[in-house]
């Protein structure tokens, strides 16, 4: 069990305060290939954990690295995060349909049920949204490096090559009907 999960009770009477390590072989299912198991993601922070009113305030921040596949290269990149954490906890409604009070943008929003609550899988969300789109192993990454064979100008192979792309280009249906016919 991860060290991220508290008894609600925990925080009723006074704030709860969180050291923590996220571990990475909790988060291979969520991540997938967006994490590389080796070198291993070393990502930890620290929370508070209050009762507000009838929910609980988590937060905090996130710190450390994780290793991707680099979006031009395809070799390792090393992403750093460094994050700020802020979620509300509210128990599952009753009756959810639709009572859900929503319009708190700014704020995650996790519904739990029972008596106690893994923080675990919502950092890792919190994760995944720092992970930026392209991820880089360097700001001057080349990308792949790519060895074509030498060609010569005007080799008959590259040429031909094109001509099958102006067949394809110029190719219209005859009669302007879906090409169904057998
Ligand atoms: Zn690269």
């Amino acid at each position: 069990m991860s060290d991220l999960v508290f008894f609600i009770k925990q925080v009723m009477d006074a704030p709860l305060e969180l050291s923590f390590e996220l571990d990475p072989a909790l988060a291979a299912d969520r991540l997938g290939d967006l994490l590389l198991e080796d070198p291993p993601a070393r990502i930890g922070g620290q929370l508070q954990i209050e009762k507000i009113q009838g929910s609980i305030l988590v937060e905090g921040s996130l710190q450390g690295y994780l290793y991707t596949t680099c979006s031009r290269c395809l070799e390792k990149a090393k992403i750093s995060i460094d994050s700020p954490v802020r979620l509300i906890l509210m128990p599952t409604p009753q009756f959810s349909h639709g009572e859900l009070e929503l319009g708190q943008d700014d704020l995650d929003t996790v519904y739990y049920a029972g008596e106690q609550v893994d923080l675990a899988p919502h950092l890792w969300d919190q994760v995944i949204v720092s992970i930026p789109q392209a991820p880089i192993c360097s700001q001057d990454c080349k990308g792949l490096a790519v060895r074509l064979p030498h060609v010569s100008v005007g080799d008959s192979s590259c040429e031909s090559r094109f001509a099958v792309l102006k067949t394809l280009s110029l190719k219209q249906p005859e009669d302007g009907t879906p090409a169904a016919k057998p």
